[in-house]
C-alpha cells in the first residue's frame, strides 16, 4: 500500500497562446513614394514617376528629372531614391553606355542636378 496520491488537475489548463498582434501599426515602408518626396531641385514640389523616368511635378518650370536608366544601366527605386535624397547612390556596377567606359561607380548628382558617375 503506497497510498499514492495522484493529483489531477481538474480543469485542462489549455496553454493560452498569445496570440502576437497581427496588426502592427506601425508598417514600415521600405520606401517613401516619389510623391511624397520633395523634389531636391526646387524644393518645392514633389516628384513624380513616369514611365520612363522620375521627374519634378513641375518640370515645365524646374527641369529635374532622372532617367531609370543611366549609362545603360537600369536602376531600382531605392537606388534612385538615394540619389534623390543622398545626392548619391552606393557602388554600382553594370553601366555599359558611360562615355568614358566606365562601367561601375557612385552616381551622384552634380550643382546642376546632372548626373555624374564617378
Ligand atoms: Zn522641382
Amino acid at each position: 500500500m503506497y497510498g499514492k496520491a495522484k493529483v489531477f488537475t481538474l480543469h485542462e489548463e489549455k496553454e493560452v497562446v498569445t496570440e502576437k498582434k497581427k496588426r502592427e501599426p506601425a508598417v514600415k515602408k521600405e520606401l517613401q513614394s516619389w510623391e511624397e518626396t520633395k523634389c531636391p531641385k526646387c524644393k518645392e514640389h514633389n516628384l513624380m514617376k513616369g514611365k520612363t523616368a522620375v521627374g519634378c511635378s513641375d518640370f515645365k518650370n524646374c527641369g529635374f528629372k532622372i532617367s531609370f536608366d543611366i549609362f545603360g544601366k537600369k536602376l531600382s527605386d531605392k537606388q534612385l531614391m538615394d540619389l534623390v535624397l543622398k545626392g548619391k547612390t552606393s557602388k554600382l556596377k553594370g553601366f555599359t553606355t558611360h562615355p568614358e567606359s566606365l562601367s561601375e561607380g557612385v552616381l551622384s548628382l552634380d550643382e546642376n542636378f546632372q548626373i555624374l558617375l564617378n
